[in-house]
Order: C-alpha cells, then sequence, then structure tokens
C-alpha cells in the first residue's frame, strides 16, 4: 500500500474493528501511517477495509 501523497510505501500501525471486550473479535481493517518526513501527509493515518484492500481511506477509522 503506497501514500496517495508521496508515492511511498505506508507503514502498517495496527488493525481495527470490533476489538473490545465486548465485542466479537472480527476485524474489520488495517490502518497505515506515512513515515516519509518529506509527505504533507507525515504521520497522518490510513485505513483499508479487509474486504476491500486496495480502497485507501484517508484518516482514522471511527
Ligand atoms: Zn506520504
Amino acid at each position: 500500500m503506497n501514500c496517495p501523497y508521496c508515492d511511498e510505501e505506508l507503514t502498517y500501525d495496527d488493525y481495527f474493528g470490533r476489538i473490545a471486550a465486548h465485542q466479537d473479535g472480527k476485524v474489520l481493517g488495517d490502518i497505515y501511517k506515512c513515515n516519509n518526513e518529506d509527505c504533507e501527509a507525515y504521520q497522518q493515518s490510513f485505513y483499508t477495509y479487509r474486504d476491500r484492500p486496495d480502497d485507501l481511506h484517508e484518516g482514522y477509522p471511527c
């Protein structure tokens, strides 16, 4: 997965989903960060859903 701003490889940060204690534990997607210091999106989060892994969203999933 590449950053849409600088086209550098994004760094895997975490996954997200229904992973709180009372939930069913299903992982819905993955969170990435850009670690290119020269990029305008440096340290910004991006995420994808597991069922659409090529569809990159900007920001942090809620
Ligand atoms: Zn970037």
